[in-house]
């Protein structure tokens, strides 16, 4: 038997509130039968019209208050009693259902892992293909002549996977529910396996983080600030504005050094995306009692690192987003390294912001919180100027890197020599990267962009392939030899002639990140070229192989989409070429220069991070533009004066908060009656100003009509005020109508 805690003694009464995961915004009353053992935080079965529903108990109590006792039902089981969450947690999903608008039911979900108690292995359900390869090939795409596209996609990713495939991720990769390879079953075509979940987990890589550095005077400086604020068990939030390489990362290795000493726990939140070896390494070295959390581990081994946590035998959490919610007492740090990425926003409900949720549960812990990035968001900055954060500026390089060079290449000037394969690469580029491969150094070229070519157009009339379900043009994926939409993964093959004019030959208009592989295995076919995208990264450990490889120098060349442009520390790396530097520049969305900054900003901060000095070449048409401009400077405040200028002559964040209310319907008038309806709802707001409806950017997705209305509260009243309005407005959702809440947005698609 293990040890476990106790369960505090129960009153007589033994009834409980239970908080359903429903977007019901009360919670239920039930009896708990004298063989069961819950407490506050226990996740529970309970019957619930008609069906067995989960839920996490809020609350003990020793009556059932107006509701009849004979009415009352009982609890069906406590899913392990002696795993519950910590107080302070219960307290932070009452604070998330006020400010999210989400059900506490909902809240609470999203803190606890489903099975936080694993024993034994579990097997998993895989599928793979009952007949010969050539066979599914065929029936692929007779499928795809009789209109059975979900089935043709679902048969072509076993395919393409070679083997068997976990029954969740076909389905997440191609967009489909359970029906489509059911029915691949029940005809034969496909099998269905059990097969045991293997337990890998996250090794930290232990050599990175040997080295401790004698602090310079800025981390110095940095370390005596937070630090004075743990010593007072004060709660307070810094913004640690600190260049790309200039040792943020020692910084908050040091606090939590002193947090540790005072036997206080810490977490530390980095984007899924740097959730590397090597940065679990960074911290492992230093501190024994280490626990990752993170969406890549299995159910198994994320229960274990959960119960390591929960029983204190690990004592800092580091992991993504999620790890917030690590159940430690006596939290001391929160810190949130690459505070301006947007994997802190969760995109399903409840759609909360780890940064904000971590304010929060600090405040509630007495505990600090550490925001690092090279280039905050403009909502971070804002606040340390108006000193609700205090800001830390890091301002060089740490050891031996320096900035590197920025060559900025106008694309309009490129003569059409340059382009190889539909890929325009500069002189000066190709020249250097020869240098560079001659050297033996390691190069990465960037294009926040995947597949072939993003459109596939006709050379006389002009049109474009266009998904039949969404209104945008589907990308070619040359290797896979389909088109395919980003947006509802429809595929299907590519029209030998033109839709509309019947034009014979389509034209592949643009580049995709797999276009720039074939483009530099012909220029430089020397050089060994390893492409890290989505496409290439859908197993499980593709990543850690290929960084990995790129470490030990197996790779002269890393093609990649903004997965790479961040929080890689490789020293050999002495330049970085972007192939367009315009990918995300025009897209309607108020943060699109200031997402394009950042990017632009941190692969650039890719280069020259060892003695040898790096280079960067941006290529652009548009070299005029600021943000592209000041990310050539390296000036972080620079584009920061101007973009607040706008924001301010707008009223955008950090001008106001966002609340925006999205409506799907598979007929427009439908979607816009609702929306006009809550806009005149919404008249009279003081401080606050109504958008739209208007149709969102991505205005049509698998056949649902997409409005949407934004609204800006310039006060912290106005924004108490339009959420009390706003609060329950998901429940006008019906059976044809979504209507989605989303406080503070990040994406306006
Ligand atoms: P950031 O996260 O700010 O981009 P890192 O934390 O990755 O920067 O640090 C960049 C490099 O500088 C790392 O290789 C790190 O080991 C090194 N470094 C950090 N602090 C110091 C220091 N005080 N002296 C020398 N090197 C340092
Ligand atoms: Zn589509």
């Amino acid at each position: 038997m293990e040890e476990h805690e106790r369960a505090p003694e129960l009153p007589a009464g033994r009834f409980v509130e239970v908080a359903l995961k429903l977007p019901l915004k009360t919670t239920f009353t039930y009896r708990l039968p004298a063989a069961l053992d819950a407490r506050p935080g226990s996740r529970v079965r309970v019957p619930f019209r008609g069906k067995e529903m989960g839920g996490i108990v809020t609350a003990l109590r020793d009556d059932c208050g107006a509701v009849p006792p004979a009415k009352v039902r009982g609890v069906t089981a406590v899913l392990d009693a002696e795993i519950a969450l910590p107080d302070s947690l219960l307290q932070l999903a009452e604070r998330m259902a006020l400010d999210y608008g989400c059900s506490l039911g909902e809240a609470l979900d999203a803190m606890l892992p489903a099975a936080a108690k694993q024993r034994g292995v579990r097997r998993l359900p895989h599928l793979e293909l009952a007949i010969p390869p050539d066979d599914a090939v065929t029936l692929a795409d007779e499928l795809e002549e009789k209109s059975a596209g979900e089935r043709a996609r679902v048969l072509r990713a076993v395919l393409e996977w070679g083997g068997p495939m976990p029954t969740l991720q076909l389905q997440r990769d191609t967009g489909t529910s359970d029906s489509p390879w059911k029915t691949l079953v029940k005809h034969g075509a496909l099998k269905r396996v059990l097969i045991a979940e293997e337990s890998e987990p996250l090794e930290p890589d232990v050599r990175e983080g040997a080295a401790r550095h004698d602090l310079n005077e800025h981390q110095q400086a940095a370390v005596e600030l937070v630090g004075q604020a743990v010593a007072e068990r004060r709660h307070e939030t810094f913004l640690l504005h600190g260049v790309t390489g200039s040792g943020k990362t020692e910084v908050y290795l040091r606090i939590l050094e002193l947090v540790r000493a005072r036997d206080r726990a810490g977490i530390v939140l980095v984007p899924e995306i740097s959730l590397t070896p090597q940065t679990v390494g960074r911290f492992a070295s230093r501190f024994p009692d280490v626990a990752v959390l993170h969406s890549g581990l299995t159910q198994g081994e994320r229960a274990r690192q959960w119960q390591r946590l929960f029983r204190g035998e690990a004592r800092v959490a580091i992991g993504a987003r999620s790890a917030l919610f690590a159940p430690l007492r006596d939290v001391g740090l929160i810190v949130i390294d690459e505070e301006h990425e947007s994997s802190f926003k969760q995109d399903s409900t409840p759609r909360y912001h780890a940064r904000e949720v971590a304010i929060a549960r600090a405040e509630l812990e007495h505990a600090c919180v550490v925001l690092g990035s090279a280039t905050p968001t403009l909502e971070s900055y804002g606040r340390a100027k108006r000193g609700v954060y205090r800001l830390i500026e890091l301002p060089e390089r740490a050891g031996a890197g320096r900035q590197p060079k920025v060559i900025v290449e106008d694309l309009r000037k490129e003569s059409r020599e340059q382009t190889i394969e539909g890929v325009t690469i500069s002189r000066t580029l190709q020249t250097l990267i020869h240098e560079r491969l001659r050297a033996r150094d390691q190069v990465i070229l960037f294009l926040n962009r995947r597949g072939y070519s993003p459109v596939l157009v006709c050379p006389s009339c002009g049109s474009a392939v266009q998904c039949e379900h969404c209104e945008v043009s589907m990308t070619w994926h040359a290797t896979r030899g389909r088109l395919v939409c980003h947006y509802c993964q429809n595929e299907k093959r590519r029209p030998e002639v033109c839709g509309h004019c019947e034009h014979p030959r389509m034209h592949e208009l643009g580049a995709g990140t797999e276009r720039v592989e074939v483009a530099v295995r012909r220029m430089f076919p020397d050089a060994i070229v390893a492409r890290m995208d989505a496409d290439t990264m859908r197993r499980r450990g593709a990543h850690e192989r290929v960084l990995g490889a790129f470490r030990r120098r197996q790779i002269d060349v890393l093609i990649g989409t903004q997965m790479i442009a961040k929080g890689l520390d490789f020293p050999d790396v002495t330049l970085v070429g972007v192939i367009s530097a315009d990918t995300g520049l025009f897209v309607p969305d108020f943060r699109a220069a200031e997402r394009t900054f950042q990017l632009l900003y941190q692969v650039a901060g890719r280069a020259g991070r060892g003695d040898k000095p790096g280079t960067v070449v941006i290529q652009t048409l548009a070299p005029e533009n600021y943000a592209v401009r000041a990310a050539a400077a390296i000036d972080y405040h620079e584009f920061v004066r101007q973009e607040l200028g706008f924001r301010r002559v707008t009223g955008y964040p950090p001008f106001s908060r966002l609340v925006r209310v999205l409506f799907e319907a598979r007929r427009e008038a439908e979607a816009k009656a609702a929306a006009v309806a809550l806009r005149r709802e919404l008249q009279g707001l003081a401080d606050a100003e109504s958008l739209g409806p208007a149709p969102a950017i991505l205005a049509r997705i698998k056949d649902r009509f997409r409005l949407h209305l934004l609204v800006k509260a310039f006060t912290p009243d106005a924004f108490g005020a339009v959420m009390e309005r706003l609060r329950d407005v998901e429940d006008r959702s019906t059976h044809a109508l979504r209507v989605t809440l989303d406080v503070d947005p990040l994406a306006l698609m």
